[in-house]
């Protein structure tokens, strides 16, 4: 989107020489490095100047220790001492963006969808390939906490990428033993956490009431997890005590009404 900005941009400045067509890989890797230097403008602007300047970092600064440095596009990257590894440049001086940021936020996301919901250590892992956020260990963990898909995964007892099970019929005796006891396990294990937390949002109060506009998978308990279906609250209906114990939840299907432990929460997005 934002190379399709740039491209506008060039075009009104250069009338007599339009770019069109689809976009080349020069303008998308321009439009990434101007993106990474608004990012780190907004969270290194003292140290971007000063390095600038042929000056010293000063000694509060939080990227003293990884030895900073600009390249020849002004970007801020990791100086260290892979000097002469063998590795390639953006694996030996990786992008240095600071975890708070909003385009890191979105970059640590785009990575997770990338690589199928991956966990947090590989996709720490992935991204640092190219760059280094400053208390990344931290967002990667509330990227994957706060994946929607990822908390229905977690429903569901199973990654959604792992290879499919073989047909019933086909299975060896052991295999549907196991099979057996795991998706027991299962059942048991998603209908008690539930219960849990529902037990929780009821009777303590630090943990908020349903609100509207919440973002919901509604457990049903005749079909899978995989089939629960996801739906936003309208409507919270009261008891007299004030607590709140059903919803009116809308969903693909039209709206529907539900009480409240049949419903679970998913993570909210505030912050990306
Ligand atoms: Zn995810």
């Amino acid at each position: 989107m934002f190379a399709y900005v740039r491209r506008f941009i060039y075009n009104c400045r250069h009338k007599n020489n339009k770019l069109s067509g689809p976009l080349i890989t020069e303008e998308c890797n321009k439009a990434l490095t101007s993106l990474i230097r608004f990012s780190q403008l907004e969270s290194f602007k003292d140290e971007i100047q000063l390095l600038s300047n042929g000056a010293s970092l000063c000694n509060k600064s939080n990227l003293l220790s990884l030895n900073p440095f600009l390249d020849h596009d002004g970007v801020l990257r990791v100086g260290g001492r892979m000097k002469n590894s063998p590795y390639n440049f953006n694996k030996k001086h990786p992008v240095i963006l600071c975890g708070k940021n909003t385009f890191t936020k979105l970059l640590m996301r785009f990575e997770h969808n990338r690589l199928y919901h991956a966990g947090p250590q590989l996709l720490l892992a992935s991204l640092r390939e190219h760059y280094w956020p400053i208390g990344g260990r931290v967002l990667a963990r509330a990227t994957v906490k706060k994946c929607v898909i990822c908390t229905r995964h977690f429903l569901v007892g199973r990654p959604l990428m792992s290879v499919p099970f073989p047909a019933p019929e086909l299975a060896k005796p052991n295999y549907q033993a196991i099979e057996k006891i795991r998706k027991e396990f299962w059942r048991r294990w998603s209908k008690e956490f539930l219960a849990e937390l529902q037990q929780r949002s009821k009777w303590k109060l630090s943990t908020p009431e349903p609100c509207i506009g919440d973002m919901v998978i509604i457990k049903e308990e005749n079909s899978p997890p995989q089939r629960w279906r996801l739906g936003r609250i309208t409507k919270l209906h009261s008891g007299t005590d004030g607590i709140t114990r059903v919803v009116d939840v809308y969903t693909a299907k039209g709206t529907i009404r539900r009480a409240i432990h049949n419903i679970v929460r998913l993570p909210a997005q505030e912050g990306f």
